[in-house]
């Protein structure tokens, strides 16, 4: 089986892409290889941060074979933001404040498209490849669902009338940025093997 390192230490995610990629390779985390470090994510582009990741780990460990992510939501009348900023766009990784910051810059305006973005950097066999997957929808006015992370509870997703939020698990991972470019990634591995 062809190891992988995948550049996290969320056991859920580690899980969900496990899953979608399926058992000719199997993913490891930091943690499997002992690396607890705050990985930096200074890029001004999600491809700049997902690459961070994967510098960081082929810097450290010789150039093994890894892949590392970074997503967020693009509000178009915001010019993009919050966009790398998602995580923390108030100042505080308080989703609260954040959702709250996004609904605040957003009163009056009309406008209300907006896309998720997710970006995989995969460092294999020497070689740099990049995937992405989008989801383009739209943000309400306030917060409908409980289910979910981040911005969940505000984006519907173009052709559907639920929120992330309102989703099932297993609805939101069938069409989700992350989804889509987890997928891309598959296939291109499982090409090559
Ligand atoms: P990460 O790069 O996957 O850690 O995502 C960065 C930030 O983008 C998260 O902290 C969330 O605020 C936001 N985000 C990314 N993906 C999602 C999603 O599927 N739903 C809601 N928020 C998301």
């Amino acid at each position: 089986m062809i190891e992988l390192i995948f550049a996290t230490n969320n056991a859920h995610k580690l899980e969900e892409v496990q899953a979608i990629i399926g058992n000719k390779f199997l993913l490891k985390s930091l943690a499997d290889i002992d690396c607890y470090d705050d990985i930096p994510e200074t890029g001004d582009t999600f491809h700049e941060n997902a690459k961070q990741k994967t510098d960081y780990l082929v810097e450290r460990y010789a150039g093994l074979n890894c892949f590392g992510d970074d997503s967020g939501l693009e509000i178009t009348a915001l010019n993009g933001e919050p966009g790398v900023y998602s995580a923390r766009y108030s100042g505080s990784r308080d989703m609260e404040q954040n959702i709250n910051l996004v609904l605040e810059k957003l009163e009056g305006i009309s406008d209300c498209r907006a896309r998720f973005i997710t970006v995989i950097s995969l460092f294999l066999n020497k070689q740099q490849y990049f995937f992405e997957g989008t989801i383009e929808g739209t943000i309400l006015s306030e917060r409908k669902g409980v289910d979910g992370f981040g911005y969940d509870p505000i984006f519907i997703p173009n052709g559907y009338t639920k929120t992330f939020a309102e989703m099932t698990a297993e609805e939101k991972n069938k069409i989700s940025h992350r989804a889509i470019a987890v997928q891309k990634l598959a296939a291109f591995l499982y090409k090559l093997s």
